[in-house]
């Protein structure tokens, strides 16, 4: 077996780091989503049925959850495979593909995407949210979960030879049950055996993060090479922000898109703008936290296609990078966000 350390591994093998260029660290390729299917109310039952269409695309905007349709982003190949051409016209490199067991994760379809679009794509290993463990997962020791995810990094998942080369999105709710405790731990078992990036969906509430990096911390998880994905969601107050920042994780802003009225899974968040989005990110680089900052858009549903009237994989560097330079914000230090960071978050330490 080749020593994956110093490499970076994609569906397509190992590759030099420096080969990636622009990489969004939190997409989704291919998915289903009905897990988390939010039943609209009474009165608007009729619209989460039936094809979207230009008259319904708002209010599947702002309801995203409860068009059943939109939650199947794996009948949309052909889209993704368009606008992964795109976001390379647009400067792209590479993509995480957060895809983990519990939503449908298709290596076999992440690979031909790779191979049909020259996009670097790096799947993910483990597990998503309480709701999606099955019942043999539920029974595992962390010692069979830790196998597992080894050999989903070593060996190749779901059954093909396709490798992941991350560990997550490890899906987290609040309050932690006991099986995402288990798979917390196996997934710091596992990034002790090898060295590899880790990248963990927080559950809803601001001190989700903090538990979750305690969790890993005293399994032995190496905090460096750990993603806290979704805090534009999760951690609003300033100084709690900055507390988290100096556990010393990556700090990742990846709902960039998503302007919405009211957040379904939590309606006590108001969920923050783009402008906001960056408002933060440069208040967390005036802060010193520019090595640890990381961007992406997290597309997991239909609507978020440019296909059906969404922003699509290349809104953050055809928009957000051009918005960002207005602010202030160096090219130097979009580049480190979108081309070193994650560089060195993907990068395996040994093994
Ligand atoms: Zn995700």
């Amino acid at each position: 077996m080749s020593s994956l350390s110093g490499k970076v591994q994609t569906v397509l093998g190992l590759v030099e780091p420096t080969q990636l260029g622009c990489t969004m660290t939190h997409e989704h390729l291919t998915m289903s989503y009905k897990c988390c299917f939010v039943p609209p109310s009474s009165d608007q039952e009729a619209l989460s049925e039936g094809h979207m269409e230009m008259k319904n695309l708002f209010w599947i905007k702002q309801n995203p959850y409860s068009h059943k349709e939109n939650l199947l982003l794996y009948q949309e190949t052909d889209a993704v495979k368009e606008e992964l051409l795109h976001f390379k016209a647009a400067g792209g490199g590479a993509i995480v593909e957060n895809t983990t067991t519990g939503i449908s994760r298709d290596v076999k379809t992440l690979k031909k995407l790779a191979e049909e679009t020259g996009v670097h794509i790096i799947a993910g290993a483990g597990f998503y949210v309480d709701g999606t463990h099955s019942p043999e997962i539920r029974v595992m020791s962390v010692e069979q979960l830790t196998d597992i995810i080894v050999n989903e990094i070593l060996s190749g998942a779901d059954g093909t030879n396709i490798k992941c080369g991350v560990i997550g999105e490890i899906g987290c709710s609040w309050p932690l049950t006991e099986s995402e405790k288990k798979v917390l731990q196996a997934t710091a078992h596992a990034q002790s055996q090898l060295g590899c990036p880790v990248i963990i969906h927080p559950g809803r509430h601001s001190d989700a993060p903090f538990q979750i990096i305690r969790i890993l911390q005293e399994a032995g998880a190496d905090l460096s090479k750990t993603v806290m994905s979704h805090l534009d969601r999760t951690i609003f107050d300033e100084k709690k922000l900055l507390e988290f920042g100096k556990l010393g994780c990556y700090l990742e802003y990846d709902l960039f898109g998503t302007e919405l009225l009211n957040y379904q899974f939590n309606p006590d968040v108001d969920m923050p703008s783009d402008n906001e989005r960056i408002a933060r990110i440069r208040m967390l680089i005036d802060e010193g936290y520019e090595d640890r900052i990381l961007m992406a858009h997290d597309i997991h549903t239909k609507n978020r296609l440019m296909n059906y009237g969404g922003h699509g994989y290349s809104h953050i560097l055809k928009n957000i990078v051009p918005k960002m330079l207005i602010r202030g914000i160096s090219q130097n230090r979009i580049d480190k966000i979108l081309v070193e960071n994650p560089k060195q978050w993907l990068t395996f330490k040994y093994r």
